[in-house]
């Protein structure tokens, strides 16, 4: 089997520039609450990799812990959404949109699909997941959101 090719890519402003092999399964979407606030839009474009597979060729993402379990990766200086990862996973996510050929992966399913916008629509026949609570509720049973809450409110955190 030939080696799989690397993808390259890399936040607006450049500060940030990562390679990573072509991304073969878990492509996705997701329309979850968090992932709507993370990217600043109503869905995140999502391919994983496993981690130690991951070179940052040029700067460094900051981190922002979104949740007890979960890690955003974003470029510090023009605020780029990067990546996506579970503290506990040997994955790491990043998003579609920061490749520089967004056209080399293609998702496969829906995720979060709760919190799916009603006027998107989609001609994609990929099915479509809720969050799944109760498995995320075994897997981190201390999860706590750390996203400000969807109002305005006097003081956070
Ligand atoms: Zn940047
Ligand atoms: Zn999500």
């Amino acid at each position: 089997m030939a080696k799989a090719k690397r993808l390259s890519g890399g936040c607006q402003c450049g500060a940030v520039r990562y390679s990573i092999p072509t991304p073969t399964e878990g492509v996705h979407l997701c329309h979850c609450r968090m992932c709507q606030k993370a990217v600043g839009n109503v869905f995140a474009a999502l391919a994983p990799v496993p981690l130690k597979t991951v070179r940052w060729t040029r700067g460094k993402p900051k981190y922002f812990r979104s949740s007890t379990d979960v890690d955003r990766g974003y470029c510090p200086k023009c605020g780029t959404p990067l990546t996506f990862r579970y503290r506990d996973g040997q994955r790491i996510n990043f998003t579609i949109g920061s490749l520089d050929d967004p056209e080399a992966v293609t998702p496969t399913i829906h995720y979060g699909t709760e919190s799916r916008v009603t006027w998107l629509r989609l001609s994609d026949r990929w099915p479509h997941e809720p969050t799944d609570v109760k498995a995320l509720k075994k897997r981190f049973p201390k999860f706590k959101s750390f996203q400000h809450p969807d109002r305005d409110t006097k003081r956070w955190p």
